[in-house]
């Protein structure tokens, strides 16, 4: 199965794939957007120091 390069139109209920017909809604596609956000959300991050 080739991956589907989303081209993601929004309706009022949800948000669709013109092209593989994929349907997420507000919240699963804002993890498609953002999917590293739950895995640091809460963890302090360290910061390298560029000295
Ligand atoms: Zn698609």
């Amino acid at each position: 199965m080739s991956e589907c390069n989303h081209d993601f139109i929004g309706t009022a209920q949800h948000i669709k794939c013109r092209r593989c017909g994929l349907v997420l809604n507000a919240e699963q596609y804002k993890e498609y957007k953002n999917p590293q956000i739950k895995k640091t959300a809460g963890k302090p991050r360290q910061r390298k120091k560029v000295e």
